[in-house]
């Protein structure tokens, strides 16, 4: 692995850091979380908004994009940064998780019917094999392919300041068996794209590759250490992490044995409060998730409330006549100038509104997380900090116990 010289780690506390990527658009500090501009928007907000919530890097989803509206053309109107009119620091994912999410039903489903399926059972999926994946768009029906070369290809078209290797997302019901193989094709996947990417990536641009092996610790340890020894910027951990937190502590905790200090780390899909304050103090970097945004276009608010897990629907008759502010002590504009109640109006009517107001709750939210939890870093307090988010205090620093009851309990 090549020194990470895009990467600086500022200070420690334990396994955790809190450090500097170095990017073409920009900085981004660490720990952070990411939110979804799956299709070159952050739904429902502009692209300043999102930067104004303290934000400095945003994840655009190479699979959408290459649906719709088509890399070329992205490409013509001067890159994924300008296109979106975010001239900060883009992370791609590969494509490689919606392609095998087609195939093998999404993790929510996986987890719900606990079925195996180790195969392509989706329509959709016409063939997977050693060059790639032959599908159906969701589109038009038209038949496309993604290998890893394309997904390179399409990430150097919208220029992405981090690009991610082209994987196979297995789930974790799948077979030791399928997931070895599927692993080592992965592995194969990963000099493919790192053999492209030498050639042929836009100038700064990174590449992370993916460490995969689902639920089976040697072939986690395997994977992580493939990767770790291949020649990339970062390094991601994907893939199943399990079926409980439990596990899915353990399984990112042999990664990260095997990964190499000074590479930056990212996880993916992951965006739950306790999740990412386990995260964070076993030495993960970066996260991204669709949760926090996703929650708000359906009426649900992000409040320090543990047993909740951290979760507030505001669709529920019970805020219907509330007044309170979904957090009194948040700064956003949802809960600066607006009720539960009108919330809860504007949500059951699905209006417009609701969803923005919500999402930019949540990922002050998130922001205001993360800027704790680098702080606490630094300040060598992570456990202190840790345990308070654990046991229902703000993100927003300390409060009294009368203010956050009022942000509850008030009906
Ligand atoms: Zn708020």
């Amino acid at each position: 692995m090549p020194p990470h010289q895009a990467f600086t780690i500022d200070a420690r506390a334990g396994a955790a850091r809190a450090g500097v990527l170095r990017t073409a658009h920009g900085d981004v500090r660490t720990p952070a979380f990411v939110p979804l501009a799956s299709s070159a928007t952050v739904r429902s907000l502009q692209a300043e908004e999102v930067a104004a919530l303290g934000y400095e890097m945003v994840l655009g989803n190479t699979f959408h994009l290459f649906i719709q509206p088509g890399p070329e053309l992205i490409e013509r109107m001067g890159g994924l940064h300008e296109f979106m009119a975010w001239r900060r620091p883009i992370i791609t994912d590969s494509g490689g998780f919606q392609v095998f999410s087609m195939g093998h039903g999404s993790v929510a489903e996986e987890v719900k019917r606990r079925r195996d399926r180790g195969t392509a059972a989706d329509p959709r999926i016409l063939s997977i094999e050693e060059e790639g994946v032959r599908f159906r768009s969701y589109l038009d029906g038209s038949e496309r392919f993604m290998g890893p070369e394309t997904s390179m290809e399409v990430q150097a078209a919208l220029g992405s300041d981090v690009a991610l290797a082209f994987d196979e997302c297995t789930p974790f019901n799948v077979s030791r068996d399928y997931t070895a193989r599927s692993t080592e094709r992965t592995h194969r996947w990963l000099d493919r794209c790192t053999a492209w990417h030498e050639r042929n990536a836009p100038p700064g641009q990174l590449l992370y590759g993916i460490v995969q092996g689902g639920v089976y610790e040697d072939l986690r340890r395997e994977s992580a250490q493939r990767v770790a020894a291949a020649p990339v910027g970062g390094i991601a951990v994907g893939g199943s992490l399990g079926q409980d937190k439990g596990q899915m502590q353990e399984v990112v905790a042999w990664a990260l044995d095997e990964l190499p200090d000074a590479a930056p780390r990212h996880l993916l899909g992951i965006g739950d409060v306790d999740d990412i304050l386990g995260a964070v103090a076993a030495g993960i970097d970066t996260f991204d998730c669709a949760t926090p945004t996703r929650l708000a276009r359906h009426g649900t608010v992000l409040v320090p409330d543990p047993e909740a897990r951290w979760r507030l629907d505001l669709t529920k008759a019970t805020w219907r006549e509330s007044r309170a502010p979904i957090d009194p002590n948040c700064r956003c504009p949802a809960c600066r100038e607006h009720t539960r109640g009108y919330l809860h109006y504007l949500s059951r009517a699905k209006e417009l509104t609701a969803a923005r107001l919500l999402t930019l709750h949540n990922l002050t939210f998130m922001a205001e997380l993360m800027r704790g939890l680098r702080e606490a870093v630094i300040e060598s307090r992570l456990e202190g900090y840790r345990d308070a988010v654990l046991g229902g205090a703000e993100p927003f620093g300390p409060v009294s116990a009368g203010s956050r009851e009022s942000a509850l309990s008030i009906p």
